[in-house]
């Protein structure tokens, strides 16, 4: 379909990816309705048309896990607002450590998500053990 491009905007959004997509939506949350998102292809059709849709909670740091936790309320709030269903589905994770650095950094992201009410438990081994045995017991 063509469409006459307006001759100005107070903003034009490059790219209708997840990243312009949510740039133009915030805008017009934020009451700024002169706002364009040019495409060169289809909208979604870059990167986020490969995302496998993952949405994790806890990131490297405070400010990613921030981010995250506001994205997964906006994924909530939006099959509301829109009535149309995103997919999303609510499973939850489990990260396993197979070395010492990985270890420090999931305890690390365990404790940063006490601050962001994440909910996460430390599991040693067995209960791991214990955990994957229940789930196969489900699925098969
Ligand atoms: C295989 C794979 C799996 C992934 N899985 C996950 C996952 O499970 N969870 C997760 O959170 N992330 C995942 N990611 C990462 C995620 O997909 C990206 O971080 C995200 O999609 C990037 O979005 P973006 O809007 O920045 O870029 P893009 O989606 O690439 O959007 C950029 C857009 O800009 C357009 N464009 C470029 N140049 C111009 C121009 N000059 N004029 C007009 N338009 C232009 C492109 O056509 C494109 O549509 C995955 C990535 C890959 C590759």
């Amino acid at each position: 379909m063509e469409k006459e491009l307006p001759s100005s905007a107070k903003v034009v959004v490059i790219g209708g990816g997840v990243t312009g997509c949510s740039t133009a939506y915030h805008l017009a949350k934020f009451g700024w309705k002169d706002t364009i998102l040019l495409e060169r292809d289809q909208l979604t059709s870059g990167t986020t048309w490969h995302a496998a849709g993952l949405v994790s909670q806890l990131g490297p740091s405070a400010g990613v896990t921030k981010i995250r936790k506001y994205s997964l309320e906006l994924y909530k709030k939006l099959e509301k607002e829109i009535d149309f269903s995103s997919g999303l589905k609510l499973n939850g994770a489990l990260s396993i450590a197979t070395t010492k650095g990985r270890w420090q950094e999931l305890k690390r992201q365990a404790t940063t998500a006490q601050l962001f009410d994440v909910n996460v438990e430390v599991l040693n081994i067995d209960q791991i053990k214990k955990f994957i045995q229940s789930l196969m017991k489900k699925i098969f």
